[in-house]
């Protein structure tokens, strides 16, 4: 049964487009042989739109962008040398916009190593978790304010949010994912001392557990995780947290593995009423761009996420394996350096032509 799906591809800044346009060849090449259609919008937003329109998500692109089925992003950001843009406006009235908007509450970035290729850890073991990091509440949704401004008795809070029902949904997917990985879940919070939401996290997960006797848990303190996550990732499966602590493990996690240019994440909205969108871990990376050097692996990766949200699990197995193999012979035979964009996203291309 043939079908098509619609894609919105926002290219961004930077090394955003050069590396999305690998991306869409490894789609391609993957697909090849399926009786399957993806149909691609480019948008043209971030930075260098803003510059030039003065608009950061118009209401009516943000509607159009409703209607896709998914949504493969670069990366925005501006250059910090470029004094003509506010810092801010495009990570608050874009990036964020389109997560709460779309209700991206899962936040999802898999986070391995590759056989042979090395990381910064002194453990040569490999391990391969996944950080499920809850994306609509937490300290994140604005809520507070600042009493006495510039005065020397000034107070600024930031208070975090936690409903039952956002932290009841992304734990309810971790658990999913627990159960269809090797089973382990381990709950990071700071319940100690963070007591009322951590709490809730606290009876949000034992109310689960008891639908998945299959899949085991522990708890784990932020502070702790950080230390375990370097000293013996291998112990995680599936990490479920909240959207603060979130933000940092996942930049720790994509640190001990790869680094920055392998690291995929999407931003999913589990109940299916928008379009999910899969993005690289990594920025615009304005030092580099224009360069054709930046490394599109993390946007291959993406890719594969993205054929694996949509149902297309061989496609996307296809892309994983591919960037799997390519990387390990890389490191081995110690012929990865000093490829440009293109000839990384051509080999991927080839290792997938050989998988169909
Ligand atoms: P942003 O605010 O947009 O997230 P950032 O300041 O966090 O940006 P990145 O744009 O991610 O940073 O870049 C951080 C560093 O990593 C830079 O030196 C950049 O050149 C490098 N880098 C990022 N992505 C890649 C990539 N795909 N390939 C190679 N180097 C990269
Ligand atoms: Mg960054």
């Amino acid at each position: 049964m043939s079908q098509t799906f619609s894609i919105a591809v926002i290219g961004g800044d930077g090394i955003g487009p050069e590396v999305i346009a690998e991306a869409r060849r490894a789609l391609n090449a993957a697909l090849a042989h399926e009786d399957t259609t993806l149909q691609y919008t480019d948008y043209e937003l971030g930075t260098s739109h803003w510059l030039k329109t003065g608009e950061t998500l118009h209401e009516e692109t943000l509607e159009s962008l409703r209607a896709h089925d998914a949504i493969l992003f670069g990366a925005v950001g501006a250059d910090p040398q470029d004094k003509r843009i506010p810092s801010g406006v495009i990570e608050r009235d874009l990036l964020l916009k389109l997560r709460f908007e779309l209700d991206h509450y899962i936040n999802l970035r898999p986070t391995r190593t590759y056989p042979g290729v090395p990381t910064p850890l002194a453990a040569a073991e490999d391990f391969d978790f996944v950080v499920v990091r809850e994306g609509t509440e937490g300290p994140y949704v604005g809520n507070g304010g600042t009493l006495r401004r510039g005065s020397e008795h000034e107070i600024a809070t930031e208070v975090s949010v936690n409903t039952a029902h956002g932290v009841r949904r992304v734990v309810a997917d971790a658990f999913r994912r627990a159960a269809s990985r090797r089973g382990r879940l381990t709950l990071v919070h700071k319940h100690n001392v963070l007591t009322h939401a951590g709490n809730l996290w606290r009876r949000a997960v034992e109310e689960h557990a008891a639908q998945y006797p299959q899949v085991s848990w522990d708890y784990m303190h932020v502070d702790a995780a950080t230390i375990h996550m370097v000293a013996d990732p291998q112990r995680f499966d599936v990490i479920v947290t909240d959207n603060l602590f979130g933000d940092i493990l996942t930049d720790l996690a994509g640190a001990v593995s790869g680094g920055i240019g392998q690291a995929p994440s999407a931003s999913i909205n589990g109940e299916g009423t928008a379009p999910s969108m899969f993005e690289p871990v990594h920025g615009s990376a304005p030092d580099i761009a224009g360069q054709g050097i930046a490394d599109p692996t993390a946007a291959v990766l993406c890719a594969g996420l993205m054929l694996d949200h949509l149902g297309l699990d061989q496609a996307a197995a296809r892309i994983e394996r591919a960037v799997h193999t390519q990387l390990s012979q890389w490191a081995e035979q110690d012929t990865g350096q000093g490829l440009s964009t293109t000839e990384r996203g051509e080999a991927y291309v080839s290792r997938i032509k050989a998988l169909t």
